[in-house]
């Protein structure tokens, strides 16, 4: 059975980049002329020739999503759980060189943020760790599952990448779904970024997606961390990975995440900027790519721009995060993983997505729906 690797072989960075930058208006008009948008299409969309057209770009956007999503969007909700890890990654607050307080929440500290989090609203949480296998390992994960899973439909995680056996062991917990960012897909940048621990495997890290397509898991979430290298080749390679794995694994359902770097202990300036109305043209890039593809806006963004961003293409929101371990109800001044940007807490934003005329959906899957 062949994997992303092999297509990745195939294409160059830097050939892919004077691609996407040698675009012309005229090449952008006869792309959003067709009803099918394929991989090159989206080169074209996400050019910097495109940027006059977003607006044409936003609106069939937005129909595409009202068309697939109706007038909806999901909530969620992350609970950090560990901020100890073994790798150094220039960009994040829990690098292992950074002095600060390393904190693993205990059982009962778990639960006592799943009750804060629970009198909120949420049904879907995203459980958040480092990478230390001897603290928060797979034992530690699949014994946090267990302890919320009665509490939760939906349950994510954004771990370190696990073999496939182990996320088997997982789901069969009821995880449901896996975040695994590539952060970026120039192998050099990659290494600089992180020069030391399990994560400085791009390939193992490549492969994972693979993995979980295999072990069978109800969704992949996609992305890159851009600022880290050139946004628009990031996309390129990410949307090239989506739709290699919507066709392997085609039972499983695929969302995307738009994380631009974010303050945080131990500064990395961005190498290349992404502006707002970059995000834009990104987000209905996707969209027009893939009507099915679930499209996900964090807490990192302003107020403003998730404000409106809503009815753009966007599918799926998270709010009121803490990114610290307990940062819920067990110690709200442990440090964060980065600063996050919109503060509202969430009767806030169910309000303002709610003026916008879109409902809060808080479950829209029950881990008992899988069960044979
Ligand atoms: S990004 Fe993840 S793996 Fe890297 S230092 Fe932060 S917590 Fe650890």
């Amino acid at each position: 059975m062949s994997n992303f690797q092999d297509i990745f072989n195939q294409y160059h960075w830097d050939t892919v980049k004077e691609k996407i930058y040698s675009y012309t208006a005229s090449d952008v008009q006869e792309v959003l002329l067709k009803e099918e948008i394929n991989l090159e299409d989206f080169q074209v969309l996400i050019s910097p020739a495109a940027k006059p057209f977003i607006e044409s770009m936003a609106q069939r956007s937005r129909a595409l999503t009202r068309k697939r999503f109706g007038n909806t969007i999901q909530m969620y909700v992350p609970m950090y759980l560990s901020n100890e890890c073994q790798n150094i990654c220039t960009y994040c607050g829990f690098s292992l060189t950074n002095k600060i307080p390393r904190k693993t929440l205990s059982d009962e500290e778990i639960l006592k943020e799943v009750a804060y989090i629970k009198q909120l609203g949420y049904d879907h949480i995203l459980l958040v760790t480092g990478e230390a296998n001897s603290t928060v390992g797979v034992a530690y994960l699949k014994n946090a599952i267990k302890l919320i899973r009665n509490h939760f439909s939906n349950i994510s995680i954004e771990v370190q990448p696990l073999n496939q056996e182990e996320y088997e062991n997982l789901i069969d917990e009821g995880l449901y779904a896996v975040l695994v960012y590539q952060e970026t897909y120039n192998r050099a940048t990659y290494k600089t970024h992180h020069p030391k621990g399990k994560k400085s495997n791009f390939d193992y890290r490549l492969d994972t997606p693979d993995r979980l397509g295999k072990a069978g898991i109800h969704k992949i979430g996609l992305g890159a961390l851009f600022g880290l290298d050139d946004w628009r080749v990031d996309s390129f390679y990410t949307a090239l990975h989506l739709k290699y794995l919507q066709q392997t694994y085609w039972k499983t359902k695929y969302s995307i995440s738009f994380p631009r770097l974010r303050p945080h202990e131990g500064e990395v300036q961005p190498k290349v900027e992404m502006t707002d109305a970059d995000l834009v043209q990104l987000i209905c890039a996707y969209r027009l790519l893939d009507e099915d593809v679930e499209l996900s806006m964090s807490t990192r963004e302003s107020e403003t721009f998730r404000n409106n961003v809503i009815n753009l293409g966007i599918t799926s929101m998270s709010a009121e995060s803490k990114t610290n371990p307990g940062g819920y109800a067990v110690d709200q001044k442990s440090l964060e993983q980065f600063e996050i940007s919109d503060e509202r807490g969430t009767n806030k934003i169910k309000a303002m997505i709610q003026s916008q005329g879109y409902e809060v959906v808080w479950k829209d899957w029950d881990t008992s729906y899988s069960k044979k």
